[in-house]
C-alpha cells in the first residue's frame, strides 16, 4: 500500500478543534468520506494505517523493575511535586468512554450522548532532575481565528468541533515556568494527547509506550497526518523499554529516573503502549491512570472504557488490574484520563444524576 493513502487530505479551511474518539469520529465522518478517493478508502479498510510515521527509537531513560519495588516504597513520601493542569474542556460520546453494553451500565440506565470531559497535563517537578510533563495539553494555535490549521480536514469534520474550550494552552503554562521542560511522557498517542506538542521546543524529548506510533487502526488514516504535523521538527519518539513484571501486576514497570520517584506502568489495551504513572510526592503517591479509565462513573462503578479502546478485551483486563492495584493501596490518589475523581463532576445525564 502506498503510504500516502494513509493520509487524509489536509485543509486549512475549517474550524479545527479536537475530538476524542476515532470510533465516534467515524460516525460523523461519513458525509466527508464521500469526497475521499475510493482507492484510499479501500486501502484503509483493508490494511489499517499507522498512528504516526514519525521516527521512533528505544528510550534510554527508565530501568525495568518488579512492581514489588514500587509497592515497597509506596508508603514513603517522595520528592516530586505534582501539578495538575486542566488544558481544556470538551464533550465526547459516552459510548467511547464507558462500555455501555456492560451489565452495570445497563442497570444504571446509561445511554449514549455527550459526556463532558477535560484534557489534562501533569507537571512532575523533580527537585534534582527538573520538570517533566505527562501528556501535552493544547497548543496556543487552537485559539486562533478559524481553528488550528494543523488539524486535517476529515479529522476536523469528524470532531465535535464546537465543544472544545481551551482553558490553559501549553504555551501559556510554559511561560510561567522558571525552567524548561526536560521531557514529555505521553500516556499514549491518541491524538487528543499530542495536541500541545508544537508549543514545546523541538528538542524536548518525547517518550511513549512501545508500539504507539506504529499502532494500526482502521481510522488512523484520518488521524495520522494530524499527529505527524503535531510532531513536525521533533526528534525521534523514545519508546519505553518495558520488560515483563516479575510480580505479574502489570505488563511491565520502569523506575523512570532510577531513584524510585516516578514509575511507568505498561497498561496496554486502550492502545498497545498505554502507560500509567505512579508519582511519589511529599503528600503521598499519585496514580496517573491515563485512558485506562476516562470517567469518574466508570472507575467508581467498575466499568471499563467503551469503543475508544483498540483492544476491548485487553482494555477491560488492564482496567480491572489497575483498579485492583488502587484498591489494594488506598493511599494512592487516583487521576483518571479525562475526569476528576475528587471534585464534583457535572452530571451529564438524567441517568447519571439518578445514581
Ligand atoms: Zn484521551
Amino acid at each position: 500500500m502506498n503510504p500516502s493513502q494513509c493520509r487524509s487530505p489536509h485543509s486549512t479551511h475549517h474550524s479545527a478543534r479536537p475530538a476524542h474518539s476515532f470510533a465516534a469520529a467515524l460516525r460523523r465522518v461519513r458525509t466527508v468520506l464521500g469526497r475521499t478517493s475510493p482507492s484510499a478508502i479501500l486501502a484503509v479498510v483493508s490494511f489499517g494505517c499507522s498512528m504516526s510515521t514519525h521516527a521512533t527509537r528505544p528510550a534510554r531513560l527508565g530501568q525495568a523493575v518488579s512492581s514489588d519495588a514500587l509497592v515497597a516504597v509506596l508508603e514513603r513520601p517522595g520528592p516530586v511535586v505534582l501539578e495538575k493542569i486542566v488544558a481544556g474542556d470538551w464533550v465526547v460520546e459516552r459510548s467511547g468512554l464507558i462500555n455501555l453494553g456492560s451489565e452495570k451500565a445497563r442497570d444504571a440506565g446509561l445511554e449514549d450522548g455527550g459526556e463532558p470531559i477535560h484534557l489534562y497535563v501533569y507537571a512532575l517537578h523533580h527537585p534534582r532532575l527538573g520538570t517533566y510533563i505527562v501528556d501535552s495539553g493544547l497548543e496556543e494555535r487552537f485559539r486562533a481565528e478559524g481553528g488550528n490549521d494543523r488539524v486535517g480536514a476529515i479529522l476536523a469534520a469528524a470532531m465535535n468541533t464546537d465543544a472544545l474550550v481551551v482553558r490553559t494552552s501549553t504555551k501559556e503554562w510554559l511561560a510561567k515556568q522558571r525552567e524548561r521542560v526536560a521531557g514529555v511522557f505521553l500516556t499514549h498517542m491518541h491524538f487528543d494527547h499530542v495536541l500541545g506538542l508544537p508549543d514545546l521546543p523541538d528538542d524536548t524529548p518525547i517518550y511513549t509506550g512501545p508500539g504507539e506510533a506504529r499502532a494500526k487502526g482502521l481510522l488512523h488514516a484520518f488521524v495520522s497526518g494530524t499527529v505527524d504535523r503535531m510532531l513536525e521538527g521533533k526528534g525521534p519518539i523514545r519508546e519505553w523499554r518495558f520488560q515483563p513484571d516479575p510480580a505479574g501486576r502489570f505488563d511491565g514497570v520502569l523506575d523512570v529516573f532510577g531513584d524510585a520517584s516516578v514509575f511507568a506502568l505498561h497498561v496496554p489495551g486502550h492502545s498497545p503502549g498505554s502507560t500509567a504513572f505512579v508519582v511519589r510526592t511529599p503528600d503521598g503517591p499519585h496514580l496517573l491512570a491515563g485512558d485506562v479509565s476516562h470517567t469518574r462513573w466508570g472507575w467508581e462503578h467498575d466499568v471499563e472504557p467503551g469503543t475508544f479502546s483498540n483492544d476491548a478485551a485487553q482494555s477491560a483486563l488492564t482496567f480491572h488490574r489497575l483498579r485492583a492495584f488502587a484498591a489494594a493501596h488506598p493511599q494512592l490518589t487516583v487521576h483518571l484520563g479525562h475526569q476528576a475523581l475528587r471534585e464534583p463532576t457535572r452530571k451529564p445525564s438524567a441517568a447519571l444524576a439518578a445514581q
